[in-house]
C-alpha cells in the first residue's frame, strides 16, 4: 500500500509523460511484454510506453512458433502436472492451477480477436486432441488413478480413458501402428486441447500497440544498465546494436520481460528482492517431420512419462502442430546443456551471471541435481540413432529419412536460495518485483506463455495493487476477462459459459459436443 503511495507520488511528480520519459518500459518483445502492454494500454489508454527489443523483430526468441511446442497447457495431457504422492493418491492441485490459468488466457484472447483489436490469423489457435500415453503395469496404474482424481475436477470433464489398444489405435495411429503389444498400455483423450502459435500471437499484440497513441517500439534497442533514482523512478541505458548509440530513458516503471536475459537485467537492477537468484539455461531440440503423409497421419499432441530422474521439460511428446497455415509435426524435446540464456545469446551468459550473492545457491543447486546433470550428458552425446531409438518408443515405424534435427528455445530454469536447501532448482515461472512496485521481472519458463495472462494479471495485482482496485480497472478487467475474480474451479457454470463463448470466438472444439 505505502508502496503504491510512494508510485503515485512519483507519478504526480513527473505529471504527463515526456519524449523519453514514457510511463512504462517493458524490456523484450516476447509474449510476456506484449500481454501487459496490451492489458495496460486496455485498462490505462493514456499511458505512454516504450517497448525496447535488442533482436530486429518481435517474439524471436521463445516466443516463436518453432522455439516452443505450442502446447496449450490446460493440464489435460501433462503427465508431470498430477505427482503421485507417497500414500499412492494423485496430487491434481497444481493442474487444477494451470487450467484455470489457460482458460483466463482464453479469455483474454477471446475478447482481443471478438474486438478486432489485433489483427490475428484466426488460426493461432487450433483444436488439436490431448492425449497421454502409457505403457507397462506401473505406469498404466498411475494414468487410471490420474484420470479418476481429475474427474473430481469439472475442469476435466470430457477426457476419456482407455486400455484397449483398438481405441488407442484410432487416437493415435502413428503410436499403435506397428507397436508388439507385451505390456498393457493405457491413454487419456482430451477432445479441447489446442495448439497455440505464441509466435503469430505476440506479433499481433505488438502490431496493436505500436498503432496507439503513446506507444513506442524500438527494435535492435538492447537494454545495458537500470539504476532506480532517489525519486524512485528508473534511470535506464540502452544501446542501439546497429549504430552503438546510446541513448537514456526515464520511467517510473519497468517490467524485465526479457526471456532468458531477465536475470543478467535484474541482477543489475540491484532490488533486494532478486538477491540470491541464479539461472540454469537448457537448451532444447525437436526431431521436425518432413514427410507430409506421416504428418497428416497423426492429430494431436500425446505426451509420454518422464524418464525417472530426469526434468520436467523432458517428458517426450509427438505433437501435431499448425504454423503458418501448415500442419507440422515434430517430437522431443532432446535437452542440451549450454551456457547461453537466450538463442541468440552470448556463451558468457551462465559464467557472467554467476556473482558472490548467488555463488553458494548454485553450487547447492548443483549438487542437488546431479540426476539432471548425468541426463543433459547424456542427451548431448546422442547420435542421431539414438534419437530414432527415442522417437521409435513412441513411433515404431519411425524412418529416419523423414525426420531433422531443429533448434527450440533456451530456457532458464530458475535457482533460488532456500532455507533448508541453500540453493534449490525450479521449473515454474516466478515474477520478482521491487517493495515499491516500480519494478517487476519474470524468471523461468514453464508452463510459459499459455499462462502468460495469469502472469500478468499476478503482476499488476503486485504492482499496481490500488489501480487494480478502483471500479474503472476492475470492470474492465471484468469486460476482458468474465470470469476475473472468480474461481473456475469452484463454478462449474461459469466455466461452461466461458469456455462456450471462447470456443465460439476462437473457433475451437466446442464444450457442449463433449459435456454428455
Ligand atoms: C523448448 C521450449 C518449449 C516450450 N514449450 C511451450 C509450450 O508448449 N507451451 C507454452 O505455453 N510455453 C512453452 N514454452 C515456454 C514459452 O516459450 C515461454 O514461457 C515464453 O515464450 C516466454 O516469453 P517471454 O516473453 O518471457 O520471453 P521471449 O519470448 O524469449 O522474449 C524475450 C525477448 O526479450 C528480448 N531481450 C532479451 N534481453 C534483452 C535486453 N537486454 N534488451 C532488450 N531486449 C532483450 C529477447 O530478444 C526476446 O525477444 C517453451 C519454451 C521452450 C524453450
Amino acid at each position: 500500500m505505502a508502496a503504491f503511495h510512494y508510485l503515485n507520488k512519483v507519478y504526480s511528480m513527473f505529471g504527463k509523460s515526456k519524449d523519453k520519459e514514457p510511463d512504462v518500459v517493458l524490456i523484450g518483445a516476447g509474449i510476456m511484454s506484449a500481454t501487459l502492454g496490451m492489458l495496460l494500454k486496455q485498462l490505462d489508454p493514456t499511458l505512454t510506453i516504450e517497448i525496447y527489443e535488442r533482436l530486429d523483430e518481435a517474439a524471436a526468441e521463445s516466443s516463436d512458433a518453432w522455439n516452443n511446442a505450442g502446447t496449450g497447457h490446460a493440464a489435460f495431457c501433462e503427465l508431470n502436472y498430477t505427482p503421485e504422492q507417497a500414500d499412492g493418491s494423485i496430487d491434481i492441485s497444481k493442474a487444477i492451477r494451470i487450467s484455470e490459468s489457460f482458460d483466463i488466457s482464453r479469455q483474454f484472447w477471446a475478447h482481443m480477436v471478438g474486438n478486432h483489436l489485433i489483427n490475428l490469423p484466426l488460426d493461432f489457435i487450433n483444436s488439436v486432441p490431448h492425449m497421454s500415453f502409457v505403457w507397462g503395469d506401473k505406469n498404466v496404474d498411475f494414468l487410471r488413478k490420474r484420470y479418476e482424481a481429475m474427474q473430481q475436477s469439472h475442469l476435466f470433464r470430457g477426457m476419456q480413458y482407455s486400455e484397449d489398444p483398438q481405441q488407442l489405435l484410432r487416437w493415435m495411429p502413428l503410436i499403435m501402428d506397428g507397436r508388439t503389444i507385451t505390456e498393457k498400455v493405457a491413454a487419456t483423450y482430451m477432445p479441447i486441447g489446442t495448439d497455440v502459435n505464441f509466435g503469430a500471437l505476440t506479433r499481433g499484440m505488438i502490431r496493436y500497440l505500436q498503432q496507439q497513441p503513446g506507444v513506442t517500439l524500438h527494435f535492435c534497442h538492447e537494454v545495458r544498465k537500470l539504476r532506480q533514482k532517489s525519486d524512485s523512478s528508473w534511470r535506464l541505458k540502452i544501446r542501439n546494436v546497429n549504430t552503438d548509440e546510446s541513448i537514456k530513458v526515464r520511467t517510473r516503471f519497468v517490467f524485465i520481460g526479457a526471456g532468458g536475459g531477465a536475470l543478467p537485467l535484474l541482477m543489475k537492477s540491484g532490488i533486494p528482492e532478486g538477491e540470491g537468484y541464479g539461472g540454469f539455461p537448457v537448451s532444447g531440440q525437436w526431431l521436425k517431420c518432413t514427410n507430409p503423409e506421416v504428418i497428416e497421419k497423426h492429430y494431436g499432441k500425446v505426451y509420454g512419462k518422464a524418464a525417472v530422474g530426469s526434468p520436467p521439460m523432458s517428458v517426450p511428446h509427438l505433437d501435431s502442430r499448425f504454423i503458418n497455415g501448415k500442419r507440422e509435426l515434430l517430437f522431443g524435446p532432446y535437452a542440451g546443456f549450454t551456457t547461453r540464456f537466450l538463442k541468440q545469446g552470448s556463451f558468457l551468459d551462465l559464467p557472467m551471471s554467476v556473482k558472490l550473492g548467488n555463488l553458494r545457491p548454485m553450487v547447492a543447486a548443483g549438487l542437488r541435481n546431479i540426476p539432471l546433470t548425468k541426463y543433459l550428458v547424456n542427451q548431448v552425446l546422442q547420435t542421431p540413432e539414438d534419437r530414432m531409438v527415442s522417437l521409435r518408443e513412441y513411433m515404431p515405424q519411425a524412418k529416419q529419412e523423414d525426420w531433422v534435427l531443429e533448434h527450440a528455445g533456451k530456457r532458464v530454469q530458475v535457482i533460488k536460495k532456500h532455507p533448508d536447501h541453500v540453493g534449490v532448482l525450479e521449473f515454474g515461472t516466478e515474477v520478482i518485483s521491487s517493495a515499491d512496485g516500480t519494478l517487476a521481472a519474470l524468471l523461468g519458463a514453464s508452463p510459459g506463455a499459455s499462462t502468460a495472462v495469469s502472469i500478468m494479471l499476478s503482476l499488476l495485482e503486485k504492482c499496481f495493487p490500488e489501480k487494480v482496485r478502483t471500479p474503472e480497472w476492475t470492470n474492465k478487467l471484468r469486460e476482458m476477462i468474465p470470469s476475473y475474480g472468480q474461481s473456475l474451479a469452484e463454478n462449474e457454470a461459469l466455466l461452461h459459459e466461458v469456455r462456450a463463448y471462447t470456443s465460439e470466438v476462437l473457433e475451437l472444439e466446442s464444450v457442449q459436443q463433449i459435456r454428455k
